[in-house]
C-alpha cells in the first residue's frame, strides 16, 4: 500500500517504522525542520521547555522493538528522549520517509483512493499526492486551549499559555496566576513560584497526585504497575489505596509526602482519574512559594483575579496550562468531535482503514508513545489484509462500548478524551495480533511469569510472542526491571485479585466495569 503519515513526533515514527517492516511504501510530512514532535525544543514552537523532565520513565517511554544501551530505570529528560528517537530512526532506518517543511493542509476521500494536499512552508507552494491510506499522526499536544473567563478581555497584563513555556525567567518579579494543574502545570507552577514576587495556582477540583519517586524509594512510579494491579475492579483498588495511605500516614514521612497522601485521601476515586505524575508544586506550597486557590474563578478586571470563595488578588501575568484541543480541519470528510468515538481512538467507521488517526490514547499511567506503537501494528497489518476491521456495524457497537466504559472508569476527567486504562487497552490489541503471553507460555516461564505478573508493566510484554516477536530483547528487559512491591503489598494484591474473581455479585463492586 502507499502510504502517507502525517507527523514525525513519537507516533508518526513508530507508524512509519511499523508500516516499512510490513512493506508498504511509506511518505511521512513533518511541518518542522526536525522530528520529535513536542519534543523538539525550539523556542519558536510550542512543546517542551528547557527543564522538562519526562514523567513517564525511560522503559515505559521506549517503544518495545527498541531499547538503548542502558540498565537504569529513570526519567529521561526531554533532550535524552529526543535523542532516543534519533537512535530509532537510525536504527530502523527511517530517515528516507520523511519530507520536512510540508505542512498537510486538507485530506480527503476521492475514488477510493485519499487526496493529500501538502504546502511546502519554505517556499509557500501546495502540491496534491494520492495515497492508498493516510495515518494522522498530528499529535495531542500542538493547539493550545484558553479557557472563557469573564473579564479576560478587560485584562491589562500579560497573557501566557504552558505550550510556549520555556523557563522562568521572565516571571521574575511578577504577580503570577498559574490556572491548571496538569502535568505541565505542576512543572511551571513550581519553576515560576521560584521566582515571582507572588505565584497563585488557581484549580477548580483537585487532581490524583503520584510521586515521581513514590516512598521515597529509587523506584519510578510506574515500576508499580503491574497486571496484577490492572486487573482488579478500580473500585476494589481505590479501597485497598485508601488503606495503605491510611497506614502509611501513621509512620515517620516527610511533610511532602504527608501532603500529598492527604491530598490524595480527599478525592474521591483516586484511581478513576488521570494521574498527574508530578508532585514537585506540593513543596513550594509548604515553602509558601506558592498560594493555593481550589475555588475556581468568577472573573478578572484590568488587574485583579476574584476567585468564587470571595478571595482576590493583584496580579499581571497569567499562564493558563489549560491543556488542548483536537485540531483536525484537515481532515475534509468526517467530522471528529471526540476520539472515544473513533474504535480503539483510532478508526472512524465512515472512513475504515482509508484515515486513521494515531497517538489519540494516552494511558492514566504509562507512556503514550507505546499505544501508538500498538496502534500502528495493527493498522500496518489491516493493510496488509492479515487483518480485517469488524464490520460497520459491529464497529459502532464496539466504539459505544469503548466510550461506556471509559467515561465511567475515568468519570472524574471528563474532558480529557484520549485516557485510557492501560492494560486494558493494549490486551485488547494483543488478543488481535496474539501477541499477549498466553498460559502455556507462562507456565513454561514460571520466572517470568512472575516478574510479568507483579513487575513493571512495560510494552515488551507484548514482544513475547506473537509474529512480531522479540522474545530476546523482551525476556532482558523484562527480567531486568524490578518487582517494585512489598511482600506484604504482593499479598494483598494477590488477596484481593483471588477476592475479586469468585465475589462478582458484591454489591458496590457490580457497577465497576473493570470488574
Ligand atoms: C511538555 C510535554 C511533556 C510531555 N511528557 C510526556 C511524557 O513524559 N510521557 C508521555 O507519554 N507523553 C508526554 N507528553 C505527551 C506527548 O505529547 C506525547 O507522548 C507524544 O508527543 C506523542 O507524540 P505524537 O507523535 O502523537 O505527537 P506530537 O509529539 O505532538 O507530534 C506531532 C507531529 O505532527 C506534526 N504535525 C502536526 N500537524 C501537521 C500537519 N498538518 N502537517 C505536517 N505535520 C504536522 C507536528 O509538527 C509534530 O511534529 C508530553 C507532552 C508535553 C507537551
Amino acid at each position: 500500500m502507499r502510504v502517507c503519515v502525517i507527523g514525525a513526533g513519537a507516533s508518526g515514527l513508530v507508524a512509519i517504522k511499523e508500516l516499512k517492516e510490513e512493506g508498504h511504501d511509506v511518505t511521512c510530512y513533518e511541518q518542522y525542520d526536525k522530528v520529535g514532535g513536542v519534543f523538539y525544543h525550539n523556542n519558536n514552537k510550542g512543546g517542551v521547555s528547557d527543564l522538562t523532565l519526562l514523567t513517564i520513565s525511560n522503559y515505559f517511554m521506549a517503544f518495545s522493538s527498541y531499547f538503548p544501551n542502558e540498565e537504569e530505570c529513570h526519567y529521561w529528560t526531554h533532550q535524552e528522549y529526543a535523542n532516543y528517537l534519533f537512535a530509532f530512526i537510525e536504527h530502523f532506518k527511517l530517515k528516507a520517509h520523511i519530507q520536512h517543511s510540508k505542512r498537510v493542509t486538507s485530506i480527503s476521500i476521492v475514488n477510493e483512493k485519499v487526496k493529500v494536499e501538502v504546502l511546502d512552508v519554505k517556499t509557500n507552494k501546495s502540491s496534491e499526492r494520492m495515497f492508498d491510506s493516510v495515518c494522522v499522526c498530528s499529535g495531542t499536544h500542538q493547539t493550545p486551549r484558553y479557557p472563557q473567563i469573564n473579564g479576560l478581555d478587560k485584562f491589562k497584563g500579560k497573557k501566557y499559555h504552558s505550550a510556549f513555556y520555556k523557563n522562568n525567567q521572565q516571571y521574575v518579579g511578577k504577580n503570577v496566576i498559574c490556572i491548571g494543574l496538569g502535568e505541565t502545570a505542576a512543572d511551571v507552577a513550581h519553576e515560576v513560584s521560584q521566582v515571582a514576587n507572588k505565584c497563585v495556582l488557581s484549580i477548580r477540583h483537585r487532581q490524583s497526585i503520584v510521586a515521581r519517586y513514590p516512598h521515597g524509594r529509587k523506584l519510578t512510579n510506574d515500576a508499580y504497575s503491574s497486571r496484577i494491579l490492572y486487573q482488579l475492579p478500580t473500585a476494589l483498588f481505590n479501597n485497598i489505596d485508601r488503606f495503605l495511605n491510611k497506614y502509611r500516614l501513621k509512620g515517620k514521612i516527610c511533610d511532602q509526602e504527608r501532603m500529598m497522601i492527604e491530598w490524595n485521601l480527599s478525592i474521591p476515586d483516586y484511581i478513576n482519574h488521570f494521574l498527574t505524575k508530578n508532585d514537585a508544586f506540593f513543596e513550594d506550597i509548604l515553602s509558601g512559594n506558592l498560594q493555593l486557590n481550589e475555588s475556581g474563578i468568577s472573573h478578572f478586571d484590568e488587574d485583579t483575579v476574584y476567585f468564587k470563595d470571595g478571595q482576590q488578588e493583584q496580579i499581571d501575568t497569567i499562564i493558563f496550562c489549560t491543556g488542548y484541543q483536537d485540531n483536525f480541519n484537515f481532515v475534509k470528510d468526517v467530522e471528529i468531535k471526540d476520539v472515544r468515538r473513533l474504535y480503539k481512538h483510532m478508526v472512524h467507521p465512515e472512513l475504515g482503514t482509508k484515515v486513521v488517526f494515531i497517538g489519540w490514547a494516552r494511558p492514566a499511567l504509562g507512556g503514550a508513545p507505546v499505544c501508538s506503537e500498538m496502534q500502528s501494528r495493527y493498522y500496518a497489518k489491516l493493510l496488509s489484509n492479515k487483518l480485517a476491521l469488524p464490520s460497520k456495524h459491529h464497529l459502532q457497537q464496539l466504539i459505544e462500548q469503548q466510550a461506556y466504559y471509559e467515561d465511567q472508569v475515568f468519570r472524574h476527567n471528563m474532558t480529557v478524551r484520549t485516557v485510557v486504562h492501560y492494560q486494558k487497552y493494549m490486551d485488547d490489541f494483543a488478543d488481535i495480533l496474539k501477541c499477549k503471553p498466553t498460559l502455556g507460555y507462562m507456565l513454561r516461564h514460571p520466572i517470568l511469569a512472575y516478574k510479568i505478573t507483579f513487575g513493571s508493566h512495560v510494552a515488551f510484554i507484548y514482544r513475547l510472542q506473537g509474529e512480531d516477536k522479540n522474545e530476546k530483547l523482551a525476556k532482558e528487559i523484562i527480567s531486568r526491571l524490578p518487582v517494585a512491591w512489598r511482600g506484604y503489598e504482593l499479598i494483598l494484591l494477590t488477596c484481593a485479585r483471588i477476592y475479586s474473581l469468585i465475589s462478582k455479585k458484591i454489591p458496590g463492586f457490580k457497577n465497576d466495569p473493570a470488574y
